[in-house]
């Protein structure tokens, strides 16, 4: 059995951050990611959906430097360019659909969203890029974990093998704690007041979905409209314009339906709602999109699980430890969800990160004491 000591559980910002830290620090450290992509809920994507080095943020797309400085921090230090969510314009509000949408004009927006250039995963793939590759394992899920005299068994699906195991001297598991709950089981169990608390937790966003419809150009501007809509109609209750740095012209929006009923109506009538809406909003262009993307978190398990269809909602920080019991010296929690500050944001997967990587450094100070 393959033996490592730290295996971080999944390459989303949160365990990609932790791994290039301790690797950096000079830990052998293994990142085991289920899904066949890095990023997790972090996809910048292609008009075809898939993951893309210039395209649209199917996941997360905006940052706040003055409230998240973490993210303005990494986004810095990699030497990435941002830009500022493009607002310029005026909004079209839908507040009945015996209406005709309404045009006003907004306020300055504040704080200023900012966007990386690029897309989101611009970010990831500068981490990444200082991970050597053999040390980031795709397509292997955690179904297991156990304590050992030596640390932690870690079983494994995917790969050659069906199913593998793993040993590790410390498990990062930076993934939301309320999946990390509902999918990966251990020996012994957690106290039932951790596991209820990891299963309290919601994952940020998980219930969600996002319509995206890519244009040749930004017609919306040339008529005075920002891209950005509000809307009591839907099936989108927010519309902002996804149009990139490099001028690729998108406009986007959030679904206000919810997550069971999306799956009864099915993707293809999901689209054409999205796109008549649009035509509502922003005339006859909106319908000729050359493609349409529609990404629904709430049906990827790898993201949500069945209790975030139902219970949805902002994390909070709380005092108490993520951890407790005979687990405590062995495993520590990642996930943007466990931070301190900005938890379910980009920011606290970085912040998670950051302080899951001092708790395991300081540990073994202390036990090399
Ligand atoms: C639609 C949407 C819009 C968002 N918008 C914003 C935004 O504008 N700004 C912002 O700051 N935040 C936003 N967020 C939140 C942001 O995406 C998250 O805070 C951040 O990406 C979380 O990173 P993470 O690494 O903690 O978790 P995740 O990205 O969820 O990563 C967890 C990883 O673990 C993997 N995994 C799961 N189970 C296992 C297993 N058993 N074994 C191995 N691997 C496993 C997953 O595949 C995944 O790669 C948005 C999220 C969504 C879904």
């Amino acid at each position: 059995m393959k033996s490592h000591e730290v295996v971080v559980v999944g390459a989303g910002l949160a365990g990609l951050y932790a791994a290039r830290g301790l690797h950096a620090a000079g830990i052998d450290v293994l990142v085991i990611e289920a899904r066949e992509r890095i990023g997790g809920r972090i996809l910048t994507a292609d008009g075809s959906g898939l993951p893309s080095e210039d395209g649209f943020d199917l996941g997360p797309s905006w940052y706040w430097p003055q409230m998240q400085p973490a993210m303005a921090e990494l986004v810095s230090e990699a030497g990435l360019a941002a830009f500022a969510q493009n607002s310029e314009g005026d909004v079209v509000f839908e507040r009945m659909s015996r209406e005709r949408p309404q045009r006003y004009r907004p306020t300055a927006q504040e704080p200023q969203s900012m966007r990386i250039s690029g897309g989101t995963a611009a970010g990831l793939r500068a981490i990444a890029r200082e991970l050597p590759p053999e040390r980031v394992l795709l397509g292997r899920g955690a179904t297991a974990m156990e304590l050992t005299e030596r640390g932690v068994r870690i079983t494994i699906r995917g790969g050659e093998a069906a199913q593998q195991a793993i040993e590790a001297g410390h498990v990062i598991a930076a993934l939301p704690p309320r999946l990390l709950e509902a999918s990966v089981s251990f020996t012994p169990a957690q106290d039932s007041a951790t596991a209820k608390r990891w299963r309290d937790t919601p994952t940020w966003m998980a219930p969600h979905a996002k319509f995206f419809a890519i244009y040749d150009q930004p017609f919306w501007r040339r008529a005075g409209l920002s891209g950005t809509a509000q809307s009591m109609v839907g099936p989108m209750v927010e519309i902002h314009d996804a149009t990139t740095a490099s001028g690729k012209a998108a406009l986007f929006g959030f679904l206000g339906v919810a997550a069971q009923q999306r799956a009864e109506i099915g993707e293809e009538a999901l689209k054409a709602a999205c796109l008549a809406q649009l035509e509502r909003l922003f005339g006859a262009a909106a319908r000729h999109a050359r493609a349409t993307l529609l990404k629904d978190w709430a049906a990827d398990p790898l993201t949500a699980t069945r209790q975030d269809l139902v219970a949805a909602g902002h994390p909070v920080v709380r005092d108490g430890a993520w951890v407790t019991g005979p687990w405590r010296q062995r495993l520590s929690l990642a996930g943007s969800e466990t931070s301190d500050s900005e938890p379910g944001y980009l920011s606290g997967a970085v912040t998670a990160a950051r302080r899951a990587i001092a708790d395991y450094l300081s540990q073994q100070v202390r036990t090399s004491e």
